[in-house]
């Protein structure tokens, strides 16, 4: 979502509420990987599900199998159909499409929860509701479903980070977890991993299992000492 902002969304939805999506929505939701793509989805009988435009859907498209089977004379469609959402992102909620995207885009980019709700006209449990949703998201696409990254000819920047609440009345002092983590330069593939410690064997650990050998790390505070036999280049 590098490239988004406000008006792109509302564009692409082609109205702020944008209750019934257009195929251009669906497009780009398939180019997110938010919906899946036609032939990745079957029916109950394991016959491929078609998109299909349906007026008495919230969102104006649903999935459904026009596979047709004839037995004698009788000519039957299957007919099953599936909600666009199951499944997916937008599975656990009733906001429409456009605001669920809209709310991520705020949470990407950090703004306050009054800040959205005001923006989105929806309810503070709502709000709170999608921000565990977004988090949880996150969190299993980056720790649980992470995979190793880097590898020959690859460059991953490293860093760390403390994640949580800067202490009223304590200056900079902030209480939280600290995090290390690396994004691999060109596909953007990255891991982000809590640790209890920040030391030399820690981190050391930390690279083994996410950054494959013979990947060129880059970072502000790795220092090629620490390492003298290591796979990787340092620099
Ligand atoms: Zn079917």
């Amino acid at each position: 979502m590098n490239t988004l902002n406000l008006f792109k969304i509302y564009k692409m939805f082609e109205s702020e509420d944008g209750l019934k999506i257009n195929a251009n929505v669906l497009e780009q939701l398939q180019e997110w990987n938010l919906i899946p793509r036609e032939g990745q989805y079957l029916c109950a009988r394991g016959h491929p599900l078609k998109l299909l435009e349906c007026t008495a859907s919230s969102d104006g498209f649903v999935w459904r199998c026009r596979k047709i089977s004839k037995s004698g004379k009788q000519v039957r469609t299957c007919n099953q159909q599936i909600s666009l959402r199951k499944n997916t992102f937008f599975d656990r909620s009733r906001l429409s499409m456009v605001k669920l995207i809209a709310f991520s885009y705020f949470w990407l980019k950090n703004v306050t929860q009054d800040f959205i709700i005001d923006e989105l006209s929806i309810t503070r449990p709502t709000a709170v509701d999608w921000c565990n949703f977004c988090r949880e998201v996150v969190y299993d696409g980056m720790v649980v479903k992470g995979r190793e990254i880097g590898g020959v000819g690859s460059i991953v920047e490293i860093d760390e980070s403390k994640f949580g609440r800067r202490k009223y009345h304590r200056g900079h002092a902030v209480e939280g977890q600290w995090v290390f983590g690396g994004v691999e330069r060109g596909t953007n593939k990255c891991f982000l991993v809590p640790v209890e410690k920040r030391d030399k064997e820690t981190l050391l650990a930390v690279i083994k299992n996410w950054i494959l050998p013979n990947t060129t790390i880059v970072s502000d505070f790795w220092k090629v000492s620490l390492m003298p036999k290591c796979p990787y280049m340092c620099i």
